[in-house]
């Protein structure tokens, strides 16, 4: 409804404007100047001018004149036979006497009427309200009439109007004052109305003579003017007289005067219409304009309105030519430019523009996303199909558009699931919620892909619609895929990690617990791969650990989970339900399957492994215990023996945290120095002279006193103190035996090697830089080497003893007899001298078999040329009787226990000391 009046509503807001601002006014002077110019006629011929113009100022001299002119003229014209006489020259102000006489005496002989001007003028100060009445001189007055000359200036500063007379104020009471072109042209209307001047008569045909022609008594002049009413004034431009009219004319005052009287004389005195006549032809015109506005087309509707207006001013034209009566159109017109500017609005589609960008907008965009960008109808069909969709399913537009949206699924199945309910899609829920859904798609090479999708939907302007924004996401997968497996595995050997493992063991447990099962869980530990790496390089230390992986793998199968837990251990987890045997039949078995070498891509590598293991529920509880179990049982194997497995018990886990407290006691002690060297005498059998001392270390433990060495060297040795504790033994005691040396006692110093001593560094370099810092003879310095040195078969081994034998330091085989294989060390490494363990001498006078052990070592080592010394001799007796079997050396409580270095040198050498004095003596 509205809208159906819109342009109307329009319209009349406009005119109100307009009329109201008085904006109009404009175009309405602009269509009467128009009208004024189009309809001309020619002067009546009735009323002349008489022009003061230049050509007369330059004939009778200087403005102004001496009224003495003015008489000469007014007597010429009456000698012309004129009607009138208006001067529209100033007689307000007395002149020289002779030329006011003069003018005086003209006026009483003047048959026709003369009118002289009167004028209204603003006063000295310039002010609007007082204004004076400037009449001509009273003398004059009484032989002549007078009459208006002021104008009315429009705002426009043109003279458009001109009145027929105004009252005026003459002592006290109101008279009628004619204005001189009603004067002249001899209307007797009294009224102060105004009317519009014909601008329209032709001034050119009004007849017109020079003011110092008929002065002069020109006959031709004179001739012109017989019978008119003539109107004298200047119209040379130096007088200043001038006034602006339409048409962008100037004109001097006494023409505007003449054209007014023409302008009466001709009944060409021009009225406007009323504003209610305006007000009318506006109602007309919305009136048409409502009647035809739907039935029109706009250009039917255009051309009307451009008939309306030409008719308007058709009409106007001849109401000003026949009737003098001027319509103001300008209203009018207005409405009509306005109904124009309303067709033209009304044409333009607004909303067809807006969606116009809005497409193409939408269409840049669709086109330059990487993601497909797909629209459906209502019914799902393909819409809309970009270059992203086209990259990822792989049909062009042409193939796809009007498909329907299933064609893209993988299984070509219903796509309800999928895009938003009808329901969901009303206006105000069309807003998608930026969820996105994952479906499997397919492509047109018929591969199946997952992709991620996020639909929205609209009330297009053909009904519902549907946009769907679709990603592959196969490449994400991917990654996401292969981030997972990264944490979840070992790179190296592809096998489950850590984590993996104890998450897996969890789960493992649970079940087990369930079906009342238990699980075992094997920490797997490769032996001196420390050393395949040093020696071998990292990369051959890898293949023989992919290796080792593919082993247990290929063996375990699905039976269990085999993970990598660090550099060289793996584990193995497994329910017991699964094993088929016991677990350590299990344990055996893997140790055993080990011992074909591992192919390790240049070479083949044979390795040993020790296992730890745990079993739950007893060996632990959750996943995170038993691992930790089974790694201390694999520990404690690896300090038994390597290539051995250990199971998991409790008193384990207490012998192993005592250990670590006494390794941090250990370690703080090395700190604090509170180790001491004791040393024992070795004795001559035969004499009892002390020629040698072993080293024996001590702990001088803050609150536990002396502590022994067996309570704490095993640890020392299997940590990682073990070559700080022994550097320190080998240099104190060298440099006792020098001291001694320096003393002038030659005694020879044992000290008892330990089995780190080969692993790391370089034995023999380090002693022979400590025999040469301190000046020790080296046949003063006597290695003792175990079984467990020499059991260990290393590479180096033997090449040390070579070397340390080189510089003149001997060795010998301490706890002789007491190992597995004490016969076939002595065949391998070269030995000095080798020391018979206190166990068969202690009580070698009781038992028979011991007699004979020592008896036939003692000539088995003559044999071989190797020393031989006696350990733990406690008495006489068993001195006596090991001299009796051939050993010339010993050791042992009966000569000496171990004691600090002081004692030492003041209880066996000092005695010697005495006994050399007393010798020398
Ligand atoms: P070992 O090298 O066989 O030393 C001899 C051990 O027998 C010493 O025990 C000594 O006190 C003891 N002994 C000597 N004569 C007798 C005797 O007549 N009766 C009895 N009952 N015992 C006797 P100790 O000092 O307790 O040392 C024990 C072991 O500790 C040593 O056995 C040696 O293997 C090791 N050890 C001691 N000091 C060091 C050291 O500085 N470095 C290394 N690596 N091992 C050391
Ligand atoms: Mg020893
Ligand atoms: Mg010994």
């Amino acid at each position: 409804m509205f809208r159906r009046f819109m342009p109307h509503i329009l319209v009349v807001v406009a005119l109100l404007t307009v009329g109201l601002s008085g904006g109009h006014e404009l175009l309405s002077n602009a269509l009467v100047d128009l009208r004024l110019r189009l309809d001309t006629r020619p002067a009546s011929g009735e009323i002349a001018v008489v022009a003061i113009d230049p050509r007369s100022i330059e004939a009778i001299g200087v403005w102004p004149w001496p009224r003495s002119q003015h008489a000469r003229l007014l007597e010429q014209l009456q000698r012309a036979g004129v009607r009138d006489v208006a001067f529209d020259v100033d007689f307000s102000t007395p002149s020289e006497a002779a030329g006011d006489e003069a003018f005086l005496t003209a006026l009483q002989n003047a048959k026709s009427s003369v009118v002289l001007p009167a004028f209204r003028q603003l006063d000295a100060a310039g002010k609007d309200t007082a204004i004076h009445l400037n009449r001509p001189l009273p003398q004059f007055e009484q032989l002549a009439w007078s009459a208006f000359v002021n104008v009315e200036v429009a705002r426009d500063g043109r003279v458009r109007s001109y009145a027929f007379g105004e009252y005026c104020d003459t002592g006290g009471a109101k008279t009628f004052l004619q204005s001189m072109g009603a004067f002249l042209a001899g209307s007797d209307a009294v009224k102060n109305s105004s009317f519009l001047v014909d601008y329209g008569i032709d001034l050119s045909s009004l007849p017109r003579v020079s003011y110092v022609d008929v002065v002069r008594g020109d006959a031709a002049a004179l001739a012109r003017l017989k019978d008119k009413r003539v109107i004298v004034g200047a119209t040379a431009i130096e007088l200043g007289d001038y006034y602006s009219v339409p048409n962008g004319r100037v004109l001097p005052g006494v023409m505007l005067q003449a054209l007014a009287a023409e302008s009466i004389v001709q009944h060409r005195t021009l009225l406007s219409t009323s504003t209610a006549a305006t007000m009318a032809g506006v109602l007309l015109i919305v009136i048409i304009m409502l009647a035809s506005w739907r039935h029109l087309s706009a250009a039917r509707r255009a051309l009307l309105i451009a008939m309306i207006s030409v008719l308007i001013e058709a009409v106007a034209l001849l109401l000003h030519d026949r009737y003098a009566v001027v319509l103001d159109t300008s209203l009018l017109q207005i409405a009509l430019v306005a109904y124009l500017a309303a067709t033209a609005l009304d044409e333009i589609d607004f909303r067809g523009l807006l969606r116009h960008v809005a497409e193409s907008r939408f269409e840049r965009i669709a086109m330059s996303i990487g993601d497909g960008l797909v629209c459906t109808d209502r019914n799902r069909r393909i819409t809309v199909w970009n270059p992203g969709a086209v990259a990822i399913f792989g049909y062009g537009a042409d193939e796809i558009i009007g498909q329907p949206f299933a064609r893209l699924r993988a299984d070509g199945s219903d796509t309800h699931d999928l895009f938003p309910q009808q329901e969901a899609a009303l206006p105000a829920t069309l807003m998608p919620d930026g969820s996105t859904i994952e479906f499997d798609g397919r492509r047109k090479d018929g591969e199946v892909f997952p992709v991620e999708a996020s639909f929205s939907a609209w009330q297009g302007a053909d009904g519902l619609q549907y946009g769907v924004i679709l990603r592959d996401i196969s490449a994400r997968k991917r990654e996401a895929e292969r981030i997972r497996y990264l944490a979840e595995h070992d790179t190296l050997t592809a096998l489950i990690n850590r984590n993996t493992l104890q998450s897996e063991l969890a789960a493992m447990i649970a079940t087990a617990d369930a079906a009342a099962d238990r699980v075992a869980l094997l920490v797997i530990g490769l032996d001196a791969f420390q050393r395949i790496n040093d020696t071998l390089g990292h990369a051959f230390g890898d293949s023989v650990l992919r290796a080792a992986a593919e082993r247990l793998h290929t063996e375990i199968g699905g039976m269990g989970r085999v993970a990598r837990l660090s550099g060289d251990e793996f584990a193995l987890a497994i329910p017991c339900s699964a094993i088929g045997g016991t677990v350590a039949e299990l344990a055996d078995h893997l140790s055993h399957l080990f011992e074909a070498p591992l192919d390790a891509g240049t070479r083949h590598q044979r390795v040993k492994v020790t296992l730890g293991i745990a079993v739950h529920p007893e060996g632990g509880h959750s996943a995170d215990e038993l691992l930790s179990n089974a790694h201390l049982a694999l520990c404690r194997a690896k300090m038994d023996r390597q290539g051995s497995h250990v199971l998991f018990e409790s008193a384990i886990r207490h012998e192993l945290e005592q250990r670590l407290t006494l390794e941090a006691e250990l370690a703080l002690a090395v700190e604090r120095n509170e180790f001491e060297l004791f040393y024992q005498p070795q004795v001559e059998l035969l004499g009892g002279r002390v020629i040698g001392a072993e080293a024996l270390i001590r702990w001088r433990h803050p609150t536990r006193g002396l502590v022994p060495p067996g309570d704490f060297i095993p640890v020392v040795n299997t940590s990682h103190l073990s070559e700080a504790v022994a550097t320190w033994v080998m240099a104190t005691a060298c440099r006792q035996a020098r001291d001694w040396q320096l003393a002038g006692h030659d005694i020879r110093v044992g000290v008892n090697l330990s089995p780190s001593q080969f692993q790391s560094g370089d034995l023999a370099a380090f002693v022979s830089k400590l025999l040469t810092s301190t000046g020790l003879s080296p046949r003063l310095l006597e290695l003792e080497v175990t079984e467990d040195i020499l059991l260990h078969d290393e590479p180096g081994v033997l090449q040390t003893f070579n070397r340390l034998q080189a510089l003149g330091v001997s060795l010998v085989f301490d706890d002789f007899g007491t190992g597995y294989a004490s016969l076939s060390y002595l065949k391998k490494f070269p030995l000095d001298g080798l020391k018979i363990d206190r166990s068969f001498v202690r009580d070698v006078l009781t038992q028979a078999d011991d007699a004979a052990i020592v008896g036939s070592t003692v000539s088995l080592s003559k044999q071989l040329g190797l020393s031989v010394i006696a350990e733990g001799i406690e008495n006489a007796a068993t001195a006596e009787f090991l001299l009796r079997l051939g050993c010339e050396q010993g050791q042992g409580y009966h000569f000496g226990k171990p004691m600090p270095a002081a004692d030492f040198t003041q209880r066996f050498l000092q005695v010697h000391e005495d006994t050399r004095q007393a010798g020398a003596a």
